[in-house]
């Protein structure tokens, strides 16, 4: 067993199961056995049970966001966002067995057609960051298109992906189609990787252990997913509506303690507003609200915990060029106040890093080429903000930057009906939106001889 604690108050709330190797081999047997069964559900009947899953989340929105709090400090108002964000997600994709087309492709003396068929086994991997929604896009579209699915939550927040677990058994998935394991990422994760019954790995989490598990997965020619790290640049134009970017730059770096893949870590600002930029940054960055992440008031909670909180300091030193900090409570808990360092040299690891905590850096540029230059200027290539109100600049901008999600005058990153991915060491593939049940079924070509 081990210890999951609440990262606002240091207390242990529960104890979870170590899976060992060989449960998690018979756990993979059973859903290895569910797989005909649920591949052949009838189309319309696999869309019934998806959509009584998502209504029983939705039923139970309240208890599994107070979970969430509990397990990871999310704020109660994102936490709530995220569990219904489970719920459309599964809507969505509940959309998806009954449209599963294939192709008919015209040939001499036959009929060609296609089919798109599920993999067997997926293995979904999850980090902590975000427990809920990370979990429900590798699982919704891989149910929907007929695999059988089992999911390892992070050893520090598996309390909501063991309860979405027993929602899908409640709501009449049968056995064996959706299991959630916990365990280590060395135990349990390894194992979905290197096990021959599963056919494809989901993995979101860092770049590091994404990179590893892409090479284990090679020998089998196993299908891979991978959603990594970020150091998105949220750049800012002189002629951008500067209040309206500055009130709102806070946001997009610190929702979720920054512990946010499409964080924009990074605040790159046109040399002539710089000085203007940060004097309307500063109130903005002292009045996120940082508390108890129950209440609805809260902005931020937490850091999820000790060792991530001394990671995320190390990025402080007491010489680093700190402009201003917000506010955090004192007592328990792995608070870390907001913090703003500027400027920070391009190469610095404050400027190249995934820090993944509330700590943003500030960079000058000159024109927008130098923009361009500097937002590439990572390994990352996950998400970013592009700040102006000239159109013409601001798509010239969104196609340079090499990045998979951008938005112009705005922080948005994920919505679960268009496309999510990174571009170079952020990721490969795409998940969520129209495409993501290609990730979920190989497509088999069929020739039928109409020859006499
Ligand atoms: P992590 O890589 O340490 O762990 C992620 C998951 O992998 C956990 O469930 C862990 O148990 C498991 N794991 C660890 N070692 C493993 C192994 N050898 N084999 C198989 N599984 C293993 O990441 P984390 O610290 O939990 O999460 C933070 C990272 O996730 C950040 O880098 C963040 O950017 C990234 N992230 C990316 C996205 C995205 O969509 N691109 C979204 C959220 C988080």
């Amino acid at each position: 067993m081990f210890s999951v604690v609440n990262p606002a108050t240091e207390d242990v709330i529960a104890e979870v199961p170590r899976t060992p190797v060989e449960q998690v081999d018979e756990i993979i047997a059973t859903a290895r056995a569910a797989f005909p069964g649920w591949r052949d559900v009838a189309p319309g009947d696999r869309a019934r049970l998806l959509r009584r899953f998502a209504e029983l989340v939705d039923t139970n929105v309240e208890e599994l966001a107070a979970l969430e709090v509990r397990n990871s400090g999310h704020t109660i108002s994102n936490a709530r966002w995220e569990a219904g964000n489970v719920r459309d997600v599964l809507h969505f994709y509940a959309g998806a067995p009954e449209r599963l087309h294939g192709m008919q492709i015209p040939v001499a003396g036959g009929v060609d057609v296609t089919f798109k068929e599920p993999l067997g086994v997926v293995g979904v991997i999850v980090p902590w960051n975000f427990p809920m929604p990370i979990a429900g896009w590798g699982f919704a579209p891989a149910l929907a298109a007929g695999n059988t699915v089992v999911l390892k939550p992070a050893e520090l927040t598996p309390l909501t992906a063991l309860r979405l677990g027993e929602l899908a058994l409640e709501a009449g998935i049968p056995p064996g189609v959706f299991t959630v394991v916990t365990g280590q990422g060395s135990v349990v994760g390894e194992r979905l990787v290197t096990h021959p019954d599963i056919r494809k790995i989901v993995f979101t989490g860092s770049t590091e252990v994404g990179t590893a598990l892409m090479a284990k997965c090679a020998p089998q020619v196993k299908r891979v997913t991978l959603e990594l790290g970020g150091k998105s640049a949220n750049i800012v134009f002189a002629d951008s509506d500067l209040e309206k970017a500055a009130a709102t730059a806070p946001y997009g770096v610190f929702d979720n303690a920054g512990q946010d893949c499409c964080a924009r870590s990074r605040i790159l600002v046109e040399r002539t507003v710089f000085d203007h930029f940060m004097g309307l940054l500063e109130p903005a960055v002292k009045g996120v609200r940082v508390e108890d992440p129950a209440l609805d008031s809260a902005e931020m909670g937490p850091l999820i915990s000790a060792a991530h909180h001394a990671s995320v300091s190390a990025y402080v030193p007491d010489d680093a060029p700190v402009a201003f900090r917000g506010n955090a409570p004192d007592g328990p808990g792995f608070w870390f106040a907001p913090t703003v360092l500027a400027p920070v040299a391009p190469g610095t690891p404050a400027f190249t890093d995934e820090i993944f905590g509330p700590v943003v850096a500030v960079t000058p540029f000159d024109d927008e080429a130098d923009a361009i230059r500097l937002a590439n200027a990572t390994d990352y290539g996950l998400s970013g903000s592009i700040w102006t109100r000239d159109l013409g600049r601001a798509f010239r901008v969104a196609r340079a930057y090499e990045s998979g999600n951008l938005s112009v005058n705005s922080h948005s990153s994920v919505r679960y009906w268009t496309p999510f991915g990174g571009y170079k060491r952020s990721g490969l593939g795409r998940e969520l939106g129209p495409d993501a049940l290609d990730a979920f079924t190989e497509t088999k070509n069929v020739f039928i001889d109409t020859e006499e």
